[in-house]
């Protein structure tokens, strides 16, 4: 984002505050949570409000693991990388858990359901759910269709659960105890004495640390992220109300997680994805717009998979993921602005990683404590 003189002549008031985060959705309401704890005084800033980017627009599925199965993210990452990464995962859910029961946030435990479209995909399951069960990772294979829909097999992952992602973002914020300073967004950093200071649209923050969780915006705040995020639309529809009783009980997940699908809390159908067609025109964007080639996908998907559900399509709507080349979160700071750490891009997977990535960043930048397998340097 660039910024015209007359938007700011950096003439804003000045505002001497301790930690900034910057970005209050899911990972930075977490950081701000996990800063709080550590006796810090937070302000966020958000060019919005609370949860109003990718955090309120996704699906509320918390499913543990990465969107790579886990045998092929063994042989992508490693099998130690991969222990690591699940438990961040499951270390996640144990937070979100916590703040949804606190935040009076709704929560289905209805499990999750990796499921086959193909028969390679099948098998890619069946190898997964060893893998997974040879690590005490509790799932089960299911061979054939277990929700009668035209899949070959699933795994059950019978821990994970389904989430109102926008009223967690912001039990999330209320537990924190930060001040979040709305309709604020971030122009511009520079180093100021030991610390650094923040140009936003309203103040100029002279802050002792900053911490950006700008997701998929973090390139237009600085050139470091421009090879290492790009930007990515995903894209949902919800039904009306069904008249019959809820379709799924589970979160549905195939096509290696390109396709997703669950019940809403009020008795909706919701389905998302149709990305893997569309990888051109879905890439490398911050538009969230919805778009025809995508939507015509969920909706043949609709009648194709559940034919039974006759509710028309009630809304349809897009956000934007940060994804990395090699699929992982990063956490670090920022090689010429130190007292500026970062936690973004959780590939699509928010849900999952998001909590114990942004405690990891929070004490990376805190304690220059090691991020571990999340750690930027690897895409240094
Ligand atoms: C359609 C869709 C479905 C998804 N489904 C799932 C799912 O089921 N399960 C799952 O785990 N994950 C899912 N995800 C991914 C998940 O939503 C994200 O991983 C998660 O929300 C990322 O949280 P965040 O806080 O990093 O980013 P965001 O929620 O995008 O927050 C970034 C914040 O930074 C703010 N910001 C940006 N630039 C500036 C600036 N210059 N100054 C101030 N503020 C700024 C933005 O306004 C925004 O509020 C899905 C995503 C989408 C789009």
């Amino acid at each position: 984002m660039t910024v015209s003189i007359w938007q700011a002549e950096d003439t804003q008031p000045v505002r001497e505050v301790d930690l900034l985060i910057v970005g209050a959705g899911l990972v930075g309401c977490a950081a701000a949570y996990f800063a709080a704890q550590a006796g810090r005084q937070v302000m966020i800033t958000d060019t919005r409000d609370v949860g109003l980017g990718a955090s309120s627009r996704n699906a509320g599925f918390m499913i543990t693991g990465l969107d790579t199965y886990y045998h092929r993210a063994i042989e992508r990452y490693g099998h130690d990388a991969v222990r690591e990464l699940w438990g961040l995962s499951a270390r996640s859910h144990a937070y979100w858990r916590d703040f949804a029961k606190h935040g009076d946030v709704r929560m289905r435990e209805t499990g999750s359901m990796l499921l086959a479209e193909s028969a390679d995909e099948a098998r890619d399951l069946e190898q997964a759910a060893r893998a997974m069960q040879a690590d005490g990772i509790d799932v089960e294979y299911v061979e054939g269709d277990p929700l009668g829909r035209g899949y070959l097999a699933a795994i059950n992952q019978a821990h994970d659960a389904a989430v109102q992602p926008y009223e967690l973002a912001r039990a999330v914020l209320a537990a924190s105890g930060a001040t979040l300073v709305p309709n604020n967004e971030l122009y511009a950093l520079w180093p100021d004495g030991p610390g650094v200071m923040a140009l936003t649209r309203q103040f100029r923050f002279r802050a002792r640390h900053v911490l950006l969780c700008v997701n998929a915006y973090s390139a237009q705040i600085d050139s470091y992220f421009a090879d290492k995020i790009i930007p990515t639309r995903a894209q949902c529809l919800v039904t009306e109300p069904l008249k019959q009783p809820p379709v799924l009980n589970t979160c549905g997940y195939s096509d290696y997680g390109f396709m997703y699908y669950r019940d809403t809390f009020d008795g909706r159908l919701l389905i998302g994805g149709g990305r893997k067609q569309n990888k051109p025109l879905e890439h490398d964007t911050t538009d969230d717009r919805v778009t025809a080639p995508v939507q015509a996908i969920l909706d043949a998907y609709l009648r194709e998979r559940f034919p039974d559900v006759v509710a028309p399509v009630a809304r349809r709507w897009a956000g934007i993921m940060a994804f990395t080349p090699d699929g992982l979160p990063i956490v670090g700071t920022l090689p010429h602005l130190p007292q500026v750490g970062f936690c973004v891009a959780c590939n699509g997977h928010g849900l999952a990683m998001g909590a114990a990535s942004a405690e990891r960043a929070v004490d990376h930048l805190l304690t220059g404590a090691d991020p571990g397998v999340i750690s930027a340097r690897r895409l240094e």
